[in-house]
């Protein structure tokens, strides 16, 4: 059978960094397992492809994290409406950015064979847009020939604004995303419970044994350990909420406690990472240990720190969420995005997965620390807990679905050219 590369494109913004990760993820797993069968495009489309100044959303989020109460308001309104479609803030965008939306997806769409958008506010807007083509040339969208998925890449909870009925496929992460999708008219059997799509450190959920376990924690410059004793102290990607505090709080528990050891994983905050490893730790010589904590900014190989890691100290971003559950890290979530992350706190304590302290308190969550390390058992059942929450296999389940499902990989070369050239003729009739 001769083939054609299956052009795709996956549609992402910089709105926070999920997105991207999530878009890298699919990318690896789609090219991890069709090869040369597939040719992948990633693009940022809300700043590609829609006018100014909504082309500034990714600033504009990065502003809005500095002000919860003003984001919390943002997500809210429209909220309690029924269909993100109908809402006139939807209305507005859509009015507003439509003729930039056509005039960058026009050129593309003759050669695209499947659209993936990552990103809430992307897709109604690619479907309104193909729907408009489709009805220029008095065919449906169907006929064009082109779907469009969606995957969420929140966790616990997610904004309306993620769901449309008109969806070819929708993929969410877990049994809350998939009732909210019910709830908000997307059929049942377009949804697709998958879990979040993870970079390829995650795509096991195996445990390592104690020796493998031992030997990374010295690779990682940690001291091995066979008892529950490493915390893992981030705040995502930019390393948001008080990490110095809840750090300080932290390390001098476990001087206080005799046992321990901590990494701090600052992400891209520079500032926090400084300070942290500028500061005079208290110390206290045990045998042939003092305490250090390992203080790093942003690292690539989080998977490693989180298999030779104990506990996990977090933000309630979905992606860290996700991947602790994967490495049966319990987690102490300490800080979260009004609206969007509310939802993920419920997903981790209802789950008997860990607990929330908010990081106003460093000392309630240092306390709540020692408990933890104090009492192996309890980080045993936390972390039991964790595994069976645990989606592993996200993205490389989601780009089998979408590559058997809809692009049809064994459709002989001249099918698609023929599919292709119909949609080129169709239009090009407008
Ligand atoms: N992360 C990373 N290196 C770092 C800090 C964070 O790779 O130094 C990753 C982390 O593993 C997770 C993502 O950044 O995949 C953060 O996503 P999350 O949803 O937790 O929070 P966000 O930063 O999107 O708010």
């Amino acid at each position: 059978v001769r083939q054609l590369p299956r052009q795709i494109h996956i549609y992402f913004s910089d709105t926070g960094g999920g997105h991207r990760a999530s878009a890298l993820a699919l990318e690896a797993a789609l090219l991890k397992q069709y090869g040369n069968q597939v040719s992948v495009d990633l693009i940022d489309f809300i700043r590609d492809a829609m006018p100014w100044p909504l082309s500034q959303a990714p600033e504009t989020y990065q502003t809005l994290g500095h002000f919860p109460s003003v984001y919390k308001r943002a997500w809210d309104y429209d909220q309690d409406s029924d269909e993100w479609r109908a809402t006139t803030s939807y209305q507005m965008m859509w009015r507003y950015s439509k003729e930039h939306i056509l005039k960058y997806l026009q050129p593309r769409v003759y050669e695209l064979d499947l659209i993936i958008s990552v990103h809430p506010l992307i897709h109604h807007l690619v479907i309104e847009a193909l729907e408009e083509m489709a009805k220029g040339c008095e065919a449906t969208r169907e006929e064009m020939g082109l779907p469009v998925v969606t995957v969420v890449t929140d966790l616990g909870s997610a904004h309306l604004s993620w769901f449309d009925p008109r969806i070819d496929l929708l993929f969410v992460p877990s049994q809350e995303i998939y009732q909210l999708a019910v709830k908000h008219h997307v059929p049942k059997w377009k949804i697709n419970l998958s879990g979040l799509p993870l970079r390829e450190g995650f795509w096991t959920a195996d445990p390592i044994s104690p020796e493998q376990k031992r030997l990374l924690q010295v690779q990682l410059g940690l001291r091995p350990t066979e008892r529950p004793e490493v915390v893992l102290l981030m705040g995502g990607g930019e390393g948001f909420g008080r990490l110095t505090d809840v750090a300080c709080a932290i390390g001098d528990m476990l001087v206080g406690l005799g046992f321990g050891q901590l990494v701090v994983v600052c992400g891209r905050n520079e500032e926090v990472r400084k300070s942290l490893s500028e500061r005079r730790w208290m110390s206290r010589q045990l045998g042939e240990w003092l305490f250090q904590p390992l203080i790093l900014g942003f690292v690539k190989n989080i998977d490693q720190y989180m298999t030779a890691a104990d506990c996990l100290v977090t933000k309630a971003g979905p992606g860290s969420i996700a991947e602790a559950m994967i490495k049966g890290l319990p987690c102490l979530l300490t800080a979260f995005v009004p609206g969007q992350e509310e939802g993920n706190i419920s997903y981790v304590t209802d789950n008997g997965a860990g607990a929330y302290i908010a990081d106003e308190e460093p000392d309630q969550i240092a306390a709540k620390i020692q408990e933890w390390l104090s009492d192996p058992e309890v980080v045993q059942t936390m972390s039991a807990n964790a595994r069976r929450l645990a989606k592993p296999d996200g993205a490389l389940q989601i780009s089998r679905r979408i590559c058997d499902g809809l692009l049809d990989l064994g459709t002989e070369l001249e099918e698609v050219k023929a599919t292709r050239m119909t949609r080129r003729e169709q239009l090009l009739q407008r």
